[in-house]
């Protein structure tokens, strides 16, 4: 607990500006009105002020609307009721518009009739840092070819989204797409144009999801899509609105002619009983299979019942 030996909180804060000015870290000591009553040098020359103008302003003339916000919600936590608060804050300074991450340590400040006087605030900058770990987190989670979820990612998801439907029995449906005869493709056109067609059915199939869904590329030319609280029958017709606006579309570029990529998905449905992800995976993989060997550019729903695929269109 901080406590001061004074009923004024100004007293004690002189002693220690020699020290706090030479700190690599921003300090402040606001009061209960959130009026600054102390800035160190570090955090005064970042809002472009001097000490003695920085004393009457609150933060609403320092930092943008969303971060002011941020700034008085947990300001009054500290103050209002004791909290201690270690957060990331991203802050916009209004004078310079710049950006930045601060990670920020708040402290309530008590008098001797053990009162809330004030918060102290030690802030220190971790933009580069914060924004370097955002960008290792993309490339782990992401196919670098589509800016899809990548397929270690993806079955993290499902299994805890399979977790969730069984102890919710919530629906869950799965939905497996594979690039018809696209050997053919990268033999007529070569790997690099073959990887443009892999990037489009990627942007088309993804632009008919909702914001929920889980779509991956979990193969070469195969993508799996997860629909959380979707039925079978959504799914299916998820499925052929997937297959129909990729049978309807054609790329160009710099080669003669159109390519115009078709697709084949299989389809299948949590079912009680169902205990791992791959249950539901290899249903889906298995109608996929069926609707390649059935003529392809087709979807195919998994009926567990009859333990077949069965043919949708
Ligand atoms: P099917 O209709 O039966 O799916 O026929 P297919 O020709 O698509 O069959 P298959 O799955 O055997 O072929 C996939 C091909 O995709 C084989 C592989 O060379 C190619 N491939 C895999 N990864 C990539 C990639 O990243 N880029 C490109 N351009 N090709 C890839
Ligand atoms: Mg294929
Ligand atoms: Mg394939």
């Amino acid at each position: 607990m901080i406590t001061i030996g004074q009923d004024k909180l100004e007293a004690s804060l002189e002693l220690s500006q020699l020290v706090l000015n030479h700190m690599g870290a921003y300090v402040s000591v606001k009061g209960r009105d959130k009026k600054y009553i102390y800035a160190n040098q570090k955090l005064t020359a970042l809002f472009k002020e001097n000490f003695d103008s920085i004393l009457s302003l609150t933060d609403s003339e320092l930092f943008d609307f969303s971060t002011y916000s941020d700034v008085i919600d947990s300001d009054e936590r500290v103050l209002n009721f004791g909290d201690s608060i270690e957060k990331k804050e991203v802050s916009i300074i209004k004078l310079t518009d710049e950006k930045k991450v601060y990670l920020s340590s708040k402290k309530p400040i008590f008098n001797i009739h053990r009162e809330i006087v004030g918060v102290l605030c030690v802030s220190t900058d971790i933009t580069e840092s914060h924004y370097l770990q955002k960008k290792l987190e993309i490339e782990a989670t992401t196919d670098p070819l589509t800016g899809l979820f990548n397929r270690r990612v993806f079955f993290k998801l499902a299994d805890q989204f399979l977790s969730e439907s069984i102890r919710h029995n919530k629906n869950l449906s799965l939905i497996m797409i594979d690039i018809d005869l696209f050997k053919g493709i990268n033999d007529e056109y070569g790997h690099l144009v073959g990887d443009h067609v892999i990037q489009f059915v990627a942007a088309k199939a993804k632009s008919l999801l909702r914001k929920e869904d889980i779509i991956a590329r979990v193969g070469g030319e195969e993508y799996a899509v997860l629909l959380p609280n979707t039925h079978s029958q959504s799914a299916q017709l998820i499925a052929e609105k997937i297959r129909m606006l990729i049978d309807s579309s054609y790329i160009t570029g710099d080669w003669s002619g159109e390519i115009q990529p078709k697709v084949s998905l299989g389809v299948s449905t949590y079912t009680e009983g169902d205990k791992e992800f791959y249950e539901i995976y290899s249903r889906s993989d298995k109608a996929l299979y069926q609707a390649k060997s059935t003529g392809r550019n087709k979807i195919c729903i998994y009926e567990k019942i009859h333990d077949v695929a069965s043919n949708a269109v």
